[in-house]
């Protein structure tokens, strides 16, 4: 047949699997040996008939990686980069499997056709090694078949298949690197965009190459225009990448990838018999990803850090809160009884300092995550959580954006890009606000503080952050058969080694949130605190004071006085702008137990979380006449609101639109206002269903 077309197969795959084996067990098969082009490296190459097409198979050198070490890595790589070919043929040790598929994952990002030859299948089944093939396919997007070179198994299947992949469509790439290198791929690859480079490899292969320090594609560079723009984005994303990794070393970093992606497809497929000499890390990662240990011990843990974040966080909190108690009263002494002393006391220091309560408790929340991050258990926990979330239509990989959502938002909704299944990422994306942010922490602080005593405060916090989560994954599934409906499409699970906390990365991260969080109370919050004080204050009604301070002159005794003074306060709150705005939506509120106040305090909190408590403590500051006894925020709501209103109150939070930063990423990464609306729909209506309820059964149960 000499006008059949010719399919051009690479062949590659570590020492020892099997490769040579394999071209000799094709029967009907023409060998041709010959050298790689200026190496003694020998190149043996086979031809045959298969189904109306010339198959030509190139044995390529063994190579343990894609490097320039050997020799026989130099002649592979050189090919694989520079030669025309049609599809990869990988073949893998079954019996060594994780170790193989560090090859595996290195020829992925070569974004070619692929096939993968699961070989000496015949030695697994003896060892009692179980492969799921069909899982590693799905996770791999490569169909992998189990052979054996010697036994003769699975050859004609390898060889259908070879016919069946060079007539399809090449597929999307499913291997996907950390957040932080797919971000400065992400970088570069919009530059090549904005340049509309020209290169016959697709933009992503070339920014993983420059990010890999590949010499060949830097040499290449070196004469484009493009090269000065390129070199400033290239020294920017390094930069990145050393601070993230804490090394210099990008070998290393991309090492580090290609393990994780290898070990956690091996967990993820391979089951065999408990290994007698386990390492340290084989030892602690039977335990942490354990079927019934893992979880308790993940709970645990997470039941520790909000211990901590309150039980710590709460030890400065009264001499904070006394400091600037301090502060307004000086302020008042010094500028009397008026106006501008107001705004100032009142308005931007009350606002502000109710903020900066809250600091130490959001810097051991975030200390936590990053720690916990850092040291790879948070890979750990999405790799075990992931049979459970697909229970809910999420997947393992949603875990890390909805855990970052119990720091912030933000990053969360930018980490949820992790998930390359359009789908999947819109359903995390709406169900990230359930993971209470740090901003809504000061909040419980404020209520379980006020309500519970010190002993149960700890797990109270941790209760109403379990109930959101928990409540996320009902909305998920709920989203998942409603909206989202579609297949499963499951990926590699990356299982990072295990790394002793790099304080630096971890101090980075910290400060980092730290800084922002007194930067948007020093900002925003300071801003809306002013205009918060304003809408309370005004407008004035001069008839209604005057006729209060005449009656309050005609007095008999103290106690009516400060009756009287007390009446007008709150005659001046309720017939503010904000006492408008309060009234007017208190009916849609008063089902939930919330006062117009709180209803205010709410609104308010679309802005950002924060601004609630400023709110609450403007408005029972201001309706609380008697200044003498100055109580803290945390008696004035005690005094003011019903137990079961706070509760209901805490829920609503709970699950309520976040802040305005927040709901524009949201946008932004969901791809247009119109899920801006949705979401608020969504969370609107969830919240005030739940709280409606929790509102009644709390007012049954404890009245
Ligand atoms: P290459 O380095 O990849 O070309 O590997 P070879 O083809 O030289 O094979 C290495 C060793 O593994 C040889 O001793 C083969 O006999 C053996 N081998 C190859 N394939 C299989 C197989 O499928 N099953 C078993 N049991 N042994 C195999």
């Amino acid at each position: 047949m000499h006008n059949s077309k010719i399919i051009k197969v690479a062949l590659v795959g570590q020492p020892n699997v099997g490769k040579s084996m394999l071209i000799n067990s094709l029967s009907n098969a023409r060998l041709k040996v010959g050298n790689f082009s200026g190496v003694t490296v020998t190149k043996e190459e086979v031809f045959l008939e298969y189904k109306n097409y010339q198959i030509q198979i190139i044995d390529l050198p063994g190579a343990y990686s894609l490097n320039d070490y050997t020799i026989e890595e130099k002649v592979t790589k050189e090919f694989l980069d520079n030669s025309a070919y049609d599809i990869i043929l990988n073949v893998l040790d079954s019996t060594n499997l994780q170790r193989n598929l560090l090859l595996t994952a290195e020829l992925l990002a070569l974004d070619k056709k692929m096939i993968i030859a699961l070989n000496m299948i015949d030695e697994a089944i003896k060892e009692s090694i179980q492969v799921d093939e069909q899982q590693l396919s799905k996770i791999l997007g490569k169909p992998c078949i189990k052979t054996s070179a010697a036994k003769k198994i699975g050859i004609k299947k390898l060889l259908d298949e070879i016919v069946t992949k060079y007539e399809s469509e090449k597929l999307p790439t499913k291997l996907f690197y950390s957040d932080v290198i797919e971000e400065e791929i992400e970088t570069i690859s919009t530059l090549f965009k904005e340049c509309n480079f020209k290169t016959t490899q697709t933009y992503r292969q070339l920014a993983i190459k420059l990010l890999k320090e590949d010499k060949q594609t830097y040499k290449q560079f070196h004469d484009e225009p493009i090269w000065i723009k390129l070199q400033a984005v290239l020294a920017e994303s390094f930069e990145h990448l050393y601070i993230h990794f804490g090394t210099k070393n990008i070998e290393e970093i991309f090492n580090d990838e290609k393990f994780a992606f290898a070990k956690g497809a091996f967990t993820e497929t391979v089951k065999q018999k408990s290994i007698e000499h386990k390492t340290i890390t084989e030892k602690i990662d039977s335990l942490l990803i354990h079927k019934f240990f893992g979880l308790p011990i993940f709970l645990f843990l997470m039941w520790g850090l909000f211990q901590l974040t309150f039980e710590i966080g709460n030890i400065p909190m009264d001499l904070i809160d006394a400091f600037f108690a301090t502060i307004i009263n000086s302020t008042k002494n010094i500028l009397g009884d008026n106006q501008i002393s107001s705004i100032i006391a009142d308005g931007a220091i009350a606002g502000v300092g109710s903020v900066i309560l809250f600091l130490p408790n959001i810097v051991i929340l975030f200390f936590g995550i990053a720690l916990l991050e850092t040291t790879g258990y948070m890979s750990r926990v999405a790799f075990l959580l992931d049979g459970f979330f697909h229970k809910f239509g999420l997947h393992g990989k949603s875990f890390i954006p909805l855990v970052t959502g119990f720091g912030c938002s933000v990053p969360a909704y930018m980490a949820a890009r992790t998930l390359k299944n359009e789908r999947d990422r819109l359903l995390t994306l709406f169900i990230i606000g359930f993971m209470s942010c740090g901003a809504r922490l000061p909040i419980y602080v404020l209520f379980v503080g006020a309500f519970f005593n010190e002993q149960n405060a700890g797990n109270i916090l941790f209760l109403i952050y379990i109930s959101g989560a928990i409540l996320g994954l009902f909305a998920a599934k709920i989203l998942k058969i409603i909206v989202f409906k579609s297949e499963d499409e499951p990926f590699v699970m990356e299982m990072p080694k295990y790394r002793v906390p790099s304080f630096k990365l971890i101090w980075h991260t910290v400060s980092n949130q730290a800084l922002m969080y007194l930067k948007k109370a020093g900002t925003y919050i300071l801003a809306a605190s002013l205009l918060i004080w304003f809408a309370s204050n005004y407008p004035k009604h001069l008839d209604a004071e005057e006729s209060y301070n005449q009656k309050i002159e005609l007095a008999q005794n103290e106690e009516e006085k400060q009756n009287l003074q007390n009446e007008l306060t709150l005659y001046n709150l309720e017939n503010s702008y904000l006492g408008y705005v309060g009234k007017f939506s208190e009916p849609l509120f008063e089902p939930l137990g919330f006062d117009w106040r709180m209803s205010v305090a709410l609104e308010t909190g679309l802005a950002a979380k924060e601004i609630v408590v400023s709110t609450l403590s403007i408005l029972y500051g201001l309706g609380d006449a008697n200044d003498e006894t100055s109580e803290s925020l945390k008696e004035k709501i005690v005094n003011n609101i019903p137990l079961a209103s706070a509760i209901s109150f805490i829920v609503f939070v709970m699950i309520y639109l976040p802040c305005l930063a927040a709901s524009m990423v949201f946008t932004k990464e969901a791809g247009g206002w119109k899920y801006l609306g949705y979401l608020f729909t969504f969370t609107t209506v969830t919240a005030w269903i739940v709280s409606f309820i929790v509102y009644n059964l709390s007012k049954y149960f404890i009245g």
